[in-house]
């Protein structure tokens, strides 16, 4: 365990569903892509589907792209999403706002400046990394699942801390912005498996899936607000998340601060084999953009643990084990390709 696992996992704290940030340096994911101990069983007649990785386009683009998903699991040691308090990306000072770009499908339009401190114009005038993050992104998610996206934020915070995040408009919950730190943005692997998680939040927060009022929810899970009915969070959260809320919410009610840190973090370490990484424990909505991530770079496990039962839960819908073939062909055929950073 690194010294700094010890440090940021007292710090779990919670913002609101509007900013989800997800820093790095945080070691959730294991070392490799194996799953905690067992401790529900699952019922025995759960299918096990054949793990495809994917229609690549070649033969060599299959055969390497298991190995190549391993590997971005691997490359995602010591990183991981984590929320800090306070609000977000932009709430905190050592956080810098560089650059917004409206978004018209695959296209970026006209940059619009922030101020900045002279030492980040570098990363703040780079325009062709800007558009090289911005085209990973683009060529891993397919268009017709990201349409709730309309700006991209390059931001930075220096090394680590936070990687990317996803930001719902709050006068149209129909949009959405996604920011990612120029300044951690080159390992491609790491940012690979966060964007991953990020676009779960797209996947499971938009407007069609939950929602975001007190008034609609007669259970509160979303910080605030609770899934539409047969929402994939909803579901999610009647099967994994109904046995644990109470303790989860009143630790979740609690003012921001060491002692609410402190409760979280024994809520994990109570709960442990519940949940794929330490992240995954401070709410619902976290808990499903951890195991989508799984769900994505790991063949279907065949442990009967509740992490292996939440990857396998993406199973149940045809249509997220079609997105996820396509997925993963996608990252493959990024990686494998030569021209490719
Ligand atoms: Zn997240």
């Amino acid at each position: 365990m690194s010294p700094k696992r010890t440090l940021l996992l007292v710090a779990l704290t919670f913002v609101t569903v509007a900013c989800i940030c997800c820093p790095t340096n945080l070691v959730l994911f294991p070392p490799t892509p194996t799953l905690p101990p067992t401790d529900t069983p699952v019922s025995t007649d759960t299918p096990t589907p054949i793990f495809t990785p994917g229609p690549c386009s070649d033969a060599a683009c299959q055969q390497a792209c298991p190995g190549l998903l391993a590997s971005i699991v691997s490359a995602s040691e010591g990183y991981s999403p984590l929320k800090t308090s306070g609000g977000g990306t932009e709430s905190k000072d050592s956080v810098h706002i560089l650059v917004r770009y409206p978004v018209d499908g695959d296209t970026l339009g006209n940059a619009s400046f922030h101020a900045a401190p002279a030492d980040l114009e570098a990363y703040q005038q780079d325009a062709a990394a800007h558009q090289s993050i911005w085209d990973f992104f683009t060529s891993i998610i397919p268009a017709e699942q990201r349409p709730m996206v309309n700006e991209f934020v390059i931001f930075t915070d220096g090394d680590y801390e936070y990687l990317a995040a996803v930001e719902r408009d709050s006068s149209d919950l129909n949009h959405w912005a996604l920011k990612v730190d120029i300044a951690d943005a080159g390992d491609h692997k790491a940012l690979a498996a966060t964007l991953l998680h990020e676009f779960a939040h797209l996947l499971t927060l938009n407007n069609d899936q939950v929602y975001a009022a007190y008034y609609n929810c007669p259970v509160d899970y979303i910080n605030p607000g609770c899934g539409r009915a047969n929402s994939y969070i909803d579901e999610f959260y009647q099967t994994f998340w109904v046995d644990i809320y109470d303790e989860w919410a009143a630790v979740n009610a609690l003012p921001e601060g060491k002692v609410r840190d402190q409760k979280m973090a024994e809520f994990y370490y109570t709960h442990q084999t519940h949940f794929l990484t330490a992240y995954a424990s401070t709410e619902p909505a976290e808990d499903i953009a951890e195991s989508w991530t799984y769900f994505i770079l790991v063949p279907p496990p065949t442990a009967h643990t509740t992490g292996a039962r939440k990857i396998m839960f993406f199973y149940e819908f045809s249509e997220l084990v079609q997105l996820r073939s396509e997925i993963t062909a996608r990252l493959c055929e990024y990686f494998l390709n030569p021209a490719n950073p």
